[in-house]
């Protein structure tokens, strides 16, 4: 969030944006408050004194229930039984009141890392958590914007939106099926990776440091839904695949399970490679004439020619 810049965290909170409500941000690491002056805001919220707010959740949700003692996550601790209060409880406590609940990251979105195979946590993600139906008191529907990690400004962007729609300013939040929003989740990293011209004349990499596509390095760009080779990273810079890194589907609700191992060319990937293959060599052997023939200037323009002589 930090990295943000369309909009900053400063711009949000400073005021510094039309038609947005005054904004307080309550966040632990930004806080310069510590324990119970910091946690007072939460219990204030837990008991309806501090509405309207968005609730903001990162990290994957824990399953309390699959154990017979301890627990997995907390944050602060109960003043009257001065035990834990475990991360699903403070759940349990604050969406009631939320105006809005948005899940950052791919941990809190659909799991993520946390949430492999085999985990001892059974984390999962908030919609798995509060059911994929839930609305909150204003009828918005958890929104998700998954990442490993977020891409800064699309979580800010996001949480801009919703502080457009609470001010009348926009129309309710589009999300896909997998509450995302589409208008930044509805293309692939392939329709928007700077190397997408090698992957259409079927030139494939074979070693990372090459600029060619890295398909047959595992990148699974092609099916994957994210903005990031497009947006880059931080102000515009950076972006898996046009780095040199494999996209390995981090904001998919199949991640990480569905990807592994990562490092091997997608099964998929083998057939449509191969058909690219197929007319992407003669087509690049084609272009190769065309571009001789495009980087010499016209004959019209030599010394002591023109049109009217040929
Ligand atoms: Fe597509 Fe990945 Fe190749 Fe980019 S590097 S063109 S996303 S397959
Ligand atoms: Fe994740 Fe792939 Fe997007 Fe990179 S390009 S952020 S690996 S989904």
């Amino acid at each position: 969030m930090t990295a943000a810049t369309q909009p900053s965290i400063e711009d949000v909170v400073l005021g510094g944006i039309p038609w947005i409500p005054k904004v307080n941000f309550h966040n632990p690491f930004l806080a310069t408050e510590v324990g119970d002056d910091f946690l007072r805001r939460f219990h204030l919220a837990a008991e309806g004194k501090l509405e309207p707010f968005i609730l903001v959740i990162e990290g994957s949700i824990p399953n309390e229930k699959n154990k017979p003692e301890g627990y997995w996550a907390s944050l602060g601790t109960d003043a009257t039984t001065g035990q834990p209060i475990t991360t699903c409880e403070w759940i349990d406590r604050l969406a009631p009141h939320a105006w809005a609940v948005i899940a950052v990251g791919t941990c809190a979105t659909y799991g993520g890392i946390h949430a492999m195979a085999g985990n001892p946590t059974g984390c999962m993600g908030l919609p798995d958590y509060l059911g994929w139906q839930w609305k909150s008191k204003a009828a918005v529907p958890i929104v998700c914007v998954p990442g490993c990690p977020v891409q800064p400004d699309n979580f800010m962007e996001t949480l801009l939106y919703l502080l457009y729609m609470a001010t009348g300013h926009a129309p309710i939040i589009p999300l896909d099926e997998q509450l995302r929003p589409t208008w930044l989740f509805g293309n692939t990293v392939h329709e928007g990776c700077d190397r997408g011209g090698y992957y259409e004349q079927a030139q494939f990499a074979e070693q990372y440091g090459s600029p060619l596509c890295i398909v047959k390095l595992g990148c699974w760009g092609p099916v994957v839904q994210c903005n990031v080779g497009k947006r880059g990273w931080m102000s515009g810079i950076g972006g898996c695949p046009n780095v040199g890194g494999i996209c390995i589907g981090c904001t998919m609700p199949g991640f990480p399970d569905k990807f592994m191992p990562f490092m091997d060319q997608p099964p998929g990937s083998l057939l449509s490679s191969a058909a690219v293959q197929t007319y992407g060599r003669a087509i690049h052997a084609l272009r190769k004439f065309t571009q001789a023939s495009l980087n010499k200037v016209p004959s019209w323009r030599q010394q002591g020619t023109s049109p009217g002589q040929h």
